[in-house]
């Protein structure tokens, strides 16, 4: 890792094996970042205690899965530290001492709680956990472990590193300078809907999702699964390419011209829905086709991405400790 570059953050929660609306909402700007930063890329397990602290039993398998998927989807582990967040002790000391410098109405006012708590295992929305609540001061401070000056994000998570600046500028203020304030990048990215509609994000909580690891016909079955626009029954029917899932396909993965011409046999009658998924799903298949082998490869070799994984911990923790040492000497905590 090139040590004079400025510093990027960001991270999975390990839910399970990654599809294609990861890859394209984060994964192929993840590739380009990790030339421009020295990129810090965390599996988030502690995060995803937040919301299901009773769900431990595949924690472990979507680890690997993850490291997996990034590997095989272009991140490159000798560019950039890959590491597990609950093996770095700093993440949750900086989070309990984080914690004293934000108040109670602040966290409740973020605009991600809401929906936090619907995904939630905590049946009445009044009684979130307090873990719960505070999950944006971990993430401030998973951020500033590393003293990231960039956190690409979504327009949802904003208000997130707008947190962790005040968090930053907080500690700055009490006990002497420490942290930089880190900065948002909006991720560019696509949003990819899921096969059941372009209103609906893709998930695979949802089972709507094409996996980056689905074989070649598991892609072909979901991409003839696809909904399209109930106005074209027949081949000769003129159809409305706006309004149907296929075609936002298109418009992600294609390009230019093919996308003009199947807008342009759509709308006039010169294809059926039946030709046109075959035609998606060959051109999905070329997309996943190498990182299904190169995942192939690394799944016959587990032990190889742990040690990637726990030598990319190392290296986290010996970052992360320099900064937890520069805390606690401002705070005076150093007895
Ligand atoms: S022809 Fe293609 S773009 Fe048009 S409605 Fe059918 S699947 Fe969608």
């Amino acid at each position: 890792m090139d040590t004079n570059k400025k510093r990027l953050l960001t991270g999975d929660r390990p839910t399970g094996r990654l599809h294609l609306g990861n890859y394209f909402g984060s994964i192929i700007n993840r590739v380009k970042l990790q030339d421009q930063y020295a990129c810090f890329f965390m599996i988030a397990d502690l995060h995803m205690l937040t919301t299901d602290f009773d769900r431990t039993q595949d924690i472990k398998e979507n680890i690997l899965s993850i490291a997996i998927d990034w590997i095989s989807s272009g991140i490159n582990p000798e560019k950039s530290v890959f590491f597990i967040q609950s093996k770095v002790p700093a993440h949750s000391f900086m989070h309990l001492i984080f914690s004293m410098l934000v108040s109670v109405p602040r966290l409740e006012r973020i605009p991600t709680l809401k929906d936090k708590v619907k995904e939630s295992r905590f049946s009445d929305e009044n009684a979130y956990s307090y873990g719960l609540l505070g999950y944006p001061v971990l993430q401030a401070a998973d951020i500033l472990a590393y003293k990231a000056s960039v956190v690409p994000v979504g327009e949802d998570q904003i208000s997130h590193v707008e947190l962790t600046r005040e968090i930053a500028r907080r500690f700055n203020y009490t006990y002497g300078e420490v942290f930089p304030e880190p900065r948002a990048i909006l991720s560019e990215t696509s949003r990819v809907p899921g096969i059941d509609g372009i209103n609906v994000k893709m998930s695979k909580s949802l089972n709507n999702e094409i996996s980056l690891s689905h074989s070649f016909k598991e892609v072909r079955d979901r991409v003839m699964k696809m909904v399209t626009d109930p106005a074209k029954i027949r081949l000769t029917d003129r159809g409305h390419p706006q309004v149907c899932t296929v075609f936002s396909f298109y418009n992600i993965l294609a390009a230019p011209e093919l996308i003009d011409q199947v807008k342009y046999e759509c709308e006039n009658g010169q294809i059926g829905c039946v030709a046109c998924k075959e035609r998606l799903s060959e051109l999905v298949n070329r997309l996943i086709e190498p990182i299904r082998e190169k995942r192939f490869e690394l799944e016959r070799n587990p032990s190889g991405v742990w040690d990637i994984l726990h030598e990319g911990t190392k290296n986290a923790i010996f970052t992360s400790n320099k900064t937890v040492s520069e805390m606690i000497s401002k705070m005076k905590l150093n007895y």
